[in-house]
């Protein structure tokens, strides 16, 4: 079994919302699996799946950093693509 597609574009979804910023913000596995509506018990699903879309360039998952949801620091943080995020000119 996997991820239904309406699953996977909610999660794609989630973290297209991420804003751009300085600090890296993000989710962890269980508040981006909460937010896109997986269940506990289809979350090594979603890990595949965020493996899959880290492949193809479209997220990131970092070692350290500030989950968006929880407030709580993580040791895997899901985030969007930073490229987006450093569109910004370097002083
Ligand atoms: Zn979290």
């Amino acid at each position: 079994m996997v991820l239904s597609r309406s699953q996977e574009e909610r999660v794609l979804a989630v973290l297209q919302r991420q804003l751009p910023g300085s600090l890296p913000l993000g989710y962890c596995v269980a508040h981006l699996a909460t937010a896109a509506k997986v269940k506990p018990d289809q979350h090594v699903h979603l890990a595949r799946f965020l493996y899959a879309v880290v492949r193809k360039g479209q997220c990131e998952i970092l070692e350290e950093g500030l989950c968006t949801a929880g407030g709580h620091e993580v040791r895997e943080l899901v985030v969007r693509d930073r490229s987006l995020a450093l569109a910004e000119p370097p002083r």
